[in-house]
């Protein structure tokens, strides 16, 4: 028998899908179009605001790196709901340990334990 409490991960995850989930959607209302559309408009229409443009398209860089994360993100919640649902969430789908308590606090979507991670990431 595990000693996780899975029903307060469930709902630390759910709430981190419901954050996720809203972030992306609020990344998509906000961004629509491509950023060389974005800049080319803000250069054309601002003279002398070269920090304009530059901050807009760091703005937009770092957003797109949300994006990427956040679907990944999800995509490992709706995987760890999936476990805590199969009785498997805790244990690491690679070596089938136990994953520490402090990383799934820090991660609740970890499937790895930190050795398998450290890894797969090679
Ligand atoms: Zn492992």
């Amino acid at each position: 028998m595990t000693s996780i409490d899975t029903e307060r991960f469930r709902d630390e995850l759910l709430e981190e899908r419901r954050r996720v989930e809203h972030a992306l959607a609020t990344l998509r209302d906000e961004h629509p179009g491509s950023l060389d559309e974005e800049v080319e408009e803000i250069a054309a229409t601002s003279d002398n605001h070269l920090a304009e443009t530059a901050t807009a398209t760091l703005g937009r860089e770092i957003d797109y790196t949300l994006g990427d994360n956040a679907e990944q993100v999800l995509f490992g919640i709706d995987a760890a709901l999936k476990r805590i649902d199969e009785g498997t969430y805790g244990t690491c789908t690679s070596c089938a340990c136990e994953i520490p308590r402090e990383r799934l606090e820090a991660a609740p979507w970890a499937s790895l334990c930190i050795d398998c991670k450290r890894r797969a990431e090679g």
